[in-house]
């Protein structure tokens, strides 16, 4: 099966494993495990920070930064297709008690600009509103379709933030798709930040596991609510072992994928009754619309199940992701496979 679900899929190299079974360990609720502490050390350092977490989750790391940057009853601004607003099951209401007020980008991009966050902001409310303490952001965008956030726009975002007294936290879950897309170091494009999640466990192709990064202090304090979530995880240094060559490798490996995404884009283009701008395809996700198509999606995506293709699709799109375990070779038979169902 060639799998362009999404990068989640992809599964461990020999190397990884070979890793994973030699991994030194230790009990991680005790601070002992020495391969997690490298892989946390490693992350630090990439990203710029005093320091970082390793998470179960991104949804985990992304859950914990709300509820250190927020209070029950404040506000959060993000963009209305966000991950955290669409994709974690209210877990910003439930566990932080905080309403999320969205935003539509107003470039199109999925990334907000100033103009946008500013007039949504609740500054110093009068006693019966409640005030905005956190912007989110998400960078690339998934459901906008990978999309990246420059350097310059994203200081610009974090400087105009934090004069208004918000934090800013970045829901980096591919940021080095998007550092890889803009040809940046990724330091450059978290700096501005509060605070930073990104998954181990997409493109850069661990088995599992997320990192959150911040200053030492807000890093102490999401460790407590790590384990109060239940994400306190012993020996859990044999998935940082595969962590440490994913933060080390996976990121050299990602131009590829790009490379993949872009050209499926383009052979999807000349497809007649498909609708993608392949100008607007930077990394590693490529959604389509088949509006166009005499075929409704879920037949579409049926049958290049049967020819050996998996894609998502919702309403009149489909999605696929390119990754580690696809081939060059792969976007040829997808391709192929579209233009028969389609074309
Ligand atoms: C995948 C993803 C996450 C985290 O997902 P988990 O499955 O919880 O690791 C967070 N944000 C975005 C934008 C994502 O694509």
């Amino acid at each position: 099966m060639i799998d362009l679900r999404s990068d989640t899929v992809t599964r461990p190299s020999e190397e990884m494993r070979a890793a994973m079974a030699a991994a030194e360990v230790g009990d991680d609720v005790f601070g002992e495990d020495p391969t997690i502490n490298r892989l946390q050390a490693l992350a630090a350092e990439r990203m710029g920070f005093e320091a970082a977490l390793w998470v179960p989750s991104g949804s985990m790391g992304n859950t914990i930064a709300v509820k250190l940057h927020t209070e029950p009853g404040s506000e959060i601004i993000i963009e209305e297709r966000g991950h955290i607003l669409n994709f974690e099951l209210g877990a910003a209401a439930v566990i932080s008690g905080v309403v999320a007020r969205s935003v539509k980008s107003s470039n199109g991009t999925g990334h907000l600009t100033w103009d946008d966050v500013g007039p949504a902001i609740r500054k110093n409310p009068p006693y019966y509103q409640s005030a905005t303490k956190l912007l989110c952001l998400e960078n690339t965008h998934n459901f906008a379709g990978g999309s990246v956030l420059g350097v310059a726009a994203t200081r610009d975002l974090c400087e105009n933030a934090h004069s208004e007294g918000l934090k800013v936290h970045l829901d980096g879950a591919r940021i080095f798709n998007a550092a890889t897309a803009l040809k940046c170091d990724v330091k450059d494009l978290v700096a501005g930040c509060d605070s930073v999640t990104f998954c181990l466990s997409k493109g850069l192709g661990a088995p599992a596991g997320s990192m959150l990064v911040g200053t030492s202090e807000f890093i102490e304090e999401a460790r407590s609510w790590r384990k109060r979530l239940g994400g306190g995880m012993r020996q859990v240094g044999i998935l940082a072992a595969a962590g440490i060559i994913a933060l080390e490798k996976g990121p050299g490996l990602l131009e590829r994928d790009h490379r993949n995404a872009k050209r499926l884009a383009n052979g999807l283009a000349a497809i007649p009754g498909i609708k993608i701008d392949p100008e607007s395809v930077v990394t590693n996700i490529v959604i389509f619309d088949s509006a166009g198509a005499k075929l409704p999606v879920a037949e579409i995506v049926e049958k290049l199940r049967d020819r050996g293709v998996l894609a998502i699709g919702f309403g009149s799109q489909i999605r696929m992701v390119t990754h580690l375990d696809i081939a060059d070779t792969d976007i040829d038979v997808a391709l192929l496979a579209m233009t028969q169902i389609v074309g």
